[in-house]
């Protein structure tokens, strides 16, 4: 199967970083069934242009559900086979600011937790329930 060619495929696509998208609120639905309350696609800090998928401001907890294209997991990244170039140099700049992304907030404080679009959301949930727990029960009280 090339890319593009199943409708998940293509809306993801059509969208880098796009809000509400099919696994994202999966994802946020699980987190809201374990009784997890959160900001969505917000900045964590508000001065800097960087939105994050699902955020608990008091806690500090950055989340984030990447896309699996556009952030190149490692299992589903297809290989381009046109406009090499410009995709390659896409790709490296998106792993470049998913990168800057996370230290800028780590160095601010925040827990960040990345997750695939393509793993399981209950699990991304529990994970997640585990953060909010551990951060809860340090000094983020
Ligand atoms: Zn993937």
């Amino acid at each position: 199967m090339s890319w593009a060619t199943t409708p998940g495929r293509r809306r993801i696509m059509q969208g880098n970083r796009s809000r509400d998208t099919g696994p994202e609120l999966a994802v946020r639905r699980s987190v809201h069934a374990l009784g997890m309350r959160y900001r969505v696609s917000v900045r964590p800090l508000p001065q800097v242009p960087r939105t994050a998928d699902l955020v608990f401001p008091r806690l500090r907890i950055a989340v984030f559900v990447d896309g699996c294209f556009w952030h190149s997991c490692p299992i589903h990244t297809p290989a381009p086979t046109k406009n090499i170039e410009y995709w390659t140099a896409k790709l490296a700049a998106n792993r470049r600011r998913d990168r800057e992304t996370s230290e800028i907030l780590t160095n601010a404080g925040w827990l960040v937790v990345r997750f695939w679009e393509h793993e399981d959301p209950d699990r991304v949930a529990r994970t997640i329930e585990t953060a909010v727990g551990e951060r809860r029960s340090s000094s983020f009280r």
